[in-house]
């Protein structure tokens, strides 16, 4: 039944690509399948020494660090990002997430984490724009790769406080866990740090990173 209503409001309301404007196959979640082979991939994420892992030498002491996708200022990446992060593209939030998680499962520091949390927004943004967006990538992530996250909204509340600074607020429930924490994009990484860095001073904590893109 749910399979003939979806055909139905699909002839009503064709579902488009969010990079080329062609029309969906049912088989196709958001984006074509030409086009999401045509992303750019972050071709080292396998390798643990790779250019995510080295933008946080020094800064962070993190288990695993890695990205899916090249972010440039003109590619489809971009446009996949602004959608999940301004046009409220909650459904391709989560099936990004699930292609993240479905390169991430490869790897084995990542596959014996407990716990995803996605990056916190500011609270101010936050209620602005109705969601977090890393949020919904960690949500697909986690139907791939099984960890729960923290981040249904009470619990994830109770574990950081985002202001400026960023605080552990229950540090009981993450001690001696193996984190991820999720961005959609990483830049300069100075979020990540700010973040990271509060997230290991709880006790025996260990701190993983996975962003579903990377400027580099
Ligand atoms: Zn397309």
């Amino acid at each position: 039944m749910n399979k003939l209503l979806n055909s139905l409001s699909n002839l009503l309301f064709p579902n488009l690509c969010v990079c080329c404007d062609a029309y969906l196959t049912f088989q196709e979640e958001a984006i074509c399948d030409l086009c999401y082979h045509r992303l750019p991939k972050f071709e080292n994420y396998l390798n643990a020494e790779n250019s995510v892992s080295k933008k946080f030498w020094g800064r962070l002491k993190l288990e695993y660090a890695s990205s899916y996708l090249q972010f440039s200022s003109n590619n489809d990446v971009r446009n996949i990002l602004h959608e999940i992060k301004y046009k409220e593209n909650h459904n391709l939030g989560i099936e990004m997430g699930k292609v993240l998680g479905r390169a991430m499962i490869k790897i084995p520091q990542l596959t014996n984490a407990d716990v995803i949390i996605p990056i916190p927004l500011h609270p101010k943004r936050e209620i602005e724009r109705g969601y977090n967006q890393s949020n919904l990538i960690a949500l697909g992530m986690s139907q791939v790769m099984g960890q729960i996250v923290s981040a249904d909204k009470k619990r994830y509340e109770r574990f950081i406080n985002s202001s400026e600074i960023f605080k552990v607020v229950t540090p009981q429930v993450l001690k001696n866990k193996h984190v991820i924490l999720i961005d959609d994009v990483i830049t300069t990484g100075a979020t990540i740090e700010a973040c990271g860095n509060a997230l290991l001073e709880v006790e025996g904590l260990k701190l993983s990173v996975v962003s579903l893109a990377v400027a580099i």
